[in-house]
């Protein structure tokens, strides 16, 4: 349950609109910077994870979640590092569902990269999880294990599976990589499609230091559009799923095709979201240093009124927009911190 203290903090301080007149009404939560993966455009091959200690535990991360709630978030998503490897996550899962249960929230979500799919989806299911973000950048395994460094996609794909079986619906996520998923995008799309699922196709962003130049990795998505359109009808269409793809539908396939452009169309001006870190810092930006920590107050009373001042002030800096660049010129990452802290 929401504690009374805590609501009657939350009334006081009202929904969460920043300087620029845009409404946060999408939280994503990092659960764990840990992941079963290492995909090289994510992260170095030789991560070092924060200690265990550092973590807020499941119960300050439900209460960290439902203050953000009160305050008019919609939607939530938790994501990673990898979500589903984080211990007992399902306890946050089934205690956060209390949400849709009330009305208070329209969904509850989570990105995964698929491992650990198979033996968590029928308790996502009943959690009330609807839909789910599944990362897969190639249907070739070989490619597959050498993108992730040693994932296996027929377990991801058997965790998929297990998903529609559930009741879930998939929408599958795929980073476009210059040279290396490049020619087997139209073969993904057909694939996703004839499974039933959306797919959306990602720009890499110059996020921390993984150890390859980005500038080797980046493929603008207006090429892969053009591409796309020698060979398919593409119309764009208005449906929103509430984070930053854009959609069109694809005429020969029948199914919906997104695309998350920071770099070649930045979208910053509808930006809708905020993200926090396992450890509970708060970051008003994916592409910005700035952040605010959200722990000390969280844990230096059981009332939740310094925690919703602190978002106040942290909501009040939410800055207009990021810069991404990738280009010969530019060798350092935007931010210093990889993808698998924030949260994507
Ligand atoms: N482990 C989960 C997964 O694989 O989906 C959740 C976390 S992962 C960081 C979330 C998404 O971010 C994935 O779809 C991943 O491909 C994407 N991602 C990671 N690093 C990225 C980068 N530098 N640029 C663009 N997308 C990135």
């Amino acid at each position: 349950m929401i504690d009374r203290p805590g609501v009657a903090a939350a009334q006081q301080a009202g929904p969460l609109v920043d300087t620029f007149g845009r409404a946060v009404t999408y939280l994503r939560v990092s659960v764990t910077d840990r992941c079963d993966f290492r995909c090289v455009y994510c992260m170095s091959e030789h991560m070092t994870f924060l200690p265990k200690q550092d973590l807020l535990s499941l119960e300050e991360l439900d209460r960290l979640c439902s203050a953000f709630v009160l305050r008019g978030v919609r939607k939530l998503r938790l994501t990673g590092g990898e979500p589903l490897v984080r211990r007992d996550v399902m306890t946050l899962f089934r205690s956060l569902s209390r949400h849709m249960e009330s009305g208070r929230l329209d969904e509850l979500t989570v990105t995964t990269n698929g491992s650990q799919l198979a033996r968590h989806a029928a308790d996502l299911a009943a959690c009330g999880v609807k839909r789910i973000n599944v990362s897969i950048d190639t249907l070739d395994p070989a490619k597959f294990r050498a993108i992730t460094r040693w994932g296996d996609l027929a377990r991801v794909l058997e965790g998929v599976k297990a998903a529609q079986a559930a009741g879930i619906r998939v929408k599958i996520n795929a980073v476009a990589l210059k040279d290396v998923n490049e020619h087997e995008i139209a073969s993904m799309m057909e694939w996703a499609h004839g499974e039933g699922h959306d797919l959306s196709l990602i720009e890499v962003m110059p996020l921390g230091e993984v150890g390859e130049e980005r500038v080797d990795q980046y493929l603008p998505l207006s090429a892969v559009r053009e591409q796309l359109a020698e060979r398919f009808t593409l119309t764009d269409i208005a449906y929103r799923t509430g984070g930053p793809a854009r959609y069109v539908e694809v005429k020969e396939t029948g199914g919906r095709l997104g695309f998350i452009t920071p770099l070649t169309h930045n979208f910053c001006e509808g930006c809708n979201r905020v993200r926090v870190t396992c450890t509970g810092t708060l970051y008003m930006c994916l592409g910005q240093e700035d952040a605010a920590d959200l722990r000390a107050p969280l844990r230096a009373s059981s009332d939740d009124a310094l925690l919703h001042r602190a978002i106040d002030d942290a909501i009040f800096r939410k800055p207009k927009g990021h810069d991404f660049v990738i280009d010969r010129k530019t060798r350092q990452p935007a931010v210093g911190r990889h993808m698998s802290t924030t949260g994507g």
